[in-house]
């Protein structure tokens, strides 16, 4: 760049704005593609376990008993892997990054208590169609017991004849 070019250059820049964003005197602003941290919704999630599996990291943790969905923030790397392989688009990523700590805490997040309600409900229908297949299935053996044994007295009968 020339000394005249550069001088220009300078001259404008002096009555630019500030290429910059003035944070921290400002709040950050986020683009819509940034990878902040993950938020989860706890009124749809259905603690399938899908999301541990998949993390890289071993940043989440599912309790199926306690109903409880665990990040650790800290270990999150952002890949969004979880995400994306959520079945009930239950995860989001959020734009903000986490805010900065001492300890590497764990955030724990109990389900709601509708979404509590929901899961109850499916468990207490699968128990009743297990308890009904059970059921079809000796109501089947019996029969053909029943059967084998008819079969196996007519052909008695027919040899004592
Ligand atoms: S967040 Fe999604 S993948 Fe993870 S346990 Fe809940 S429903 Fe399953
Ligand atoms: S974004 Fe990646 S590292 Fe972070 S919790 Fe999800 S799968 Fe794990």
């Amino acid at each position: 760049m020339s000394l005249a070019n550069f001088t220009k250059t300078e001259f404008k820049n002096l009555f630019r704005k500030p290429a910059t964003e003035k944070y921290p005197d400002g709040p950050a602003t986020y683009k819509d593609t940034t990878r902040g941290h993950i938020e989860n919704n706890m009124d749809t999630c259905v603690l399938c376990s899908v999301c541990q599996m998949r993390c890289p990291t071993g940043a989440i943790t599912v309790d199926r008993k306690a109903q409880t969905w665990s990040i650790r923030p800290f270990s999150c790397i952002q890949c969004r892997r979880c995400v994306d392989n959520c079945p009930k688009k239950s995860l989001s990523m959020a734009k903000e990054y986490t805010k900065p700590d001492v300890v590497k805490s764990q955030m724990d997040f109990e389900l709601s208590d509708r979404q509590k309600a929901v899961l109850a409900e499916q468990a207490r229908q699968a128990a009743e169609r297990v308890a009904a297949a059970m059921e079809e299935r000796k109501k089947a053996a019996a029969s053909a017991k029943q059967t084998k044994d008819g079969e196996a007295k007519k052909s008695e009968d027919n040899k004592t004849q």
